[in-house]
């Protein structure tokens, strides 16, 4: 069984949930991590990083997903 190749993670050193990439550092560049991740973005009220979330969302633009991303940020504001 391979470890996933990128997800979030939560470590004891820092309070917020960073997105780790395939070669295990953070996306904000300031973690680096190589146990289990999640594939799932932690619940809507979890501290995530704000520097890891941007590149996310800069990432899911450049491949044109930004449109799901608008529909989920919306199922979430309904949701609260
Ligand atoms: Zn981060």
């Amino acid at each position: 069984m391979t470890a996933k190749a990128s997800g979030w993670a939560h470590m004891d050193n820092s309070r917020r949930w960073h997105f780790f990439g395939a070669v295990g550092g953070s996306l904000c560049g300031r973690w680096a991590f190589f146990g289990e991740v999640r594939d799932a973005a932690p619940s809507a009220n979890a501290d995530t990083c704000s520097a890891c979330m941007a590149k996310i969302r800069a990432e899911r633009a450049r491949k044109g997903l930004d449109a799901h991303d608008r529909n989920v940020e919306a199922e979430r504001t309904a949701r609260a």
